[in-house]
């Protein structure tokens, strides 16, 4: 089978898409000819980032919507505007990449630091962002929308022993991945399209937290001994989002530099 992918006016919402790995997933999408709306949370950089974006790659749209994913209403707000707007009603997919990382030991989390993690993993960022999606008429007529959860290698404990410091942020991360798994289930006979793909260690400012002697230790506990750089996230990403896959829902894609065969 040859296939190309190709998003020439197709229409994608990223969450988180203006750094970071989102930013490489922007990127992709962008270069091959979708139009991508960006959902920030709080970055002043992001709508130069989608102007940047639109120059480099010229006949697309991009455009940055600040957007709290946590804030149920603002995001139900913002898919309104993006859908009417931007993208005249129809959305393709959505990449629910927007993520907080907080390690630390269990115990010093506070409840602020909590209902920004949690929720932002797995309430508003990944359900209602779907629900959007699913109420918007063109998934409703064409049946071919697609979503895309980030989740992570290191929410498998049972694979890769517990992580201490991370209790929080991995069992968030392996609810969006169990429910993401449910959601595709569900939304299978609406032609609706869930998939995950979880990362290793990415080189980005998340990672950034930790010291030095960590992120080593961490490389060297990777087959491929190192960190993957944001781009190498995105074929997966691509390949998922396209309808070359069109067969394929409910599954996770592990890029993690074979973390997990350890
Ligand atoms: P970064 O910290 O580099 O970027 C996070 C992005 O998410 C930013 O664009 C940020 O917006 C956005 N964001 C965070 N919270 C919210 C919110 N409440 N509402 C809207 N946007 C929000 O993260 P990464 O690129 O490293 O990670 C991307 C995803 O990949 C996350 O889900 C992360 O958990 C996951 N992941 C990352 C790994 C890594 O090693 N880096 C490993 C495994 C998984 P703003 O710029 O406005 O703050």
């Amino acid at each position: 089978m040859v296939f190309s992918i190709d998003f020439t006016g197709k229409n994608y919402i990223v969450t988180g898409g203006n750094r970071g790995i989102g930013l490489a997933i922007t990127r992709s999408i962008v270069s091959a000819g979708g139009n991508v709306a960006i959902l920030y949370r709080s970055s002043a950089s992001a709508p130069q980032v989608a102007e940047g974006l639109e120059k480099d790659f010229p006949g697309v749209k991009v455009k940055a919507y600040q957007c709290d994913v946590t804030d149920q209403k603002r995001v139900g707000e913002v898919f309104r505007i993006v859908g009417e707007e931007f993208v005249g009603g129809i959305v393709h997919g959505v990449v629910a990449n927007a993520g907080v990382a907080i390690v630390r030991d269990a115990l010093e989390i506070g409840q602020e630091e909590f209902d920004c993690m949690y929720p932002s993993a797995c309430r508003d960022l990944s359900y209602h962002a779907d629900l959007v999606l699913l109420s918007s008429s063109h998934v409703q007529d064409e049946r071919t929308g697609c979503i895309l959860h980030s989740a992570s290698s290191g929410e498998n404990m049972d694979r890769k022993g517990v992580q201490a410091r991370q209790v929080f942020y991995n069992s968030s991360k392996a609810a969006v991945s169990s429910m993401s798994k449910a959601l595709a289930a569900e939304w299978a006979p609406h032609g609706i399209r869930v998939n995950i793909v979880s990362p290793g260690y990415v080189a980005t400012e998340q990672s950034g937290v930790h010291p030095k002697d960590v992120r080593e230790f961490q490389s060297a506990s990777v087959p491929l001994g190192r960190y993957s750089e944001p781009a190498e996230q995105t074929p997966q990403v691509l390949l998922l989002l396209s309808e070359v896959s069109s067969y394929q829902t409910g599954s996770e894609v592990f890029v993690d530099g074979g973390y997990l065969i350890w």
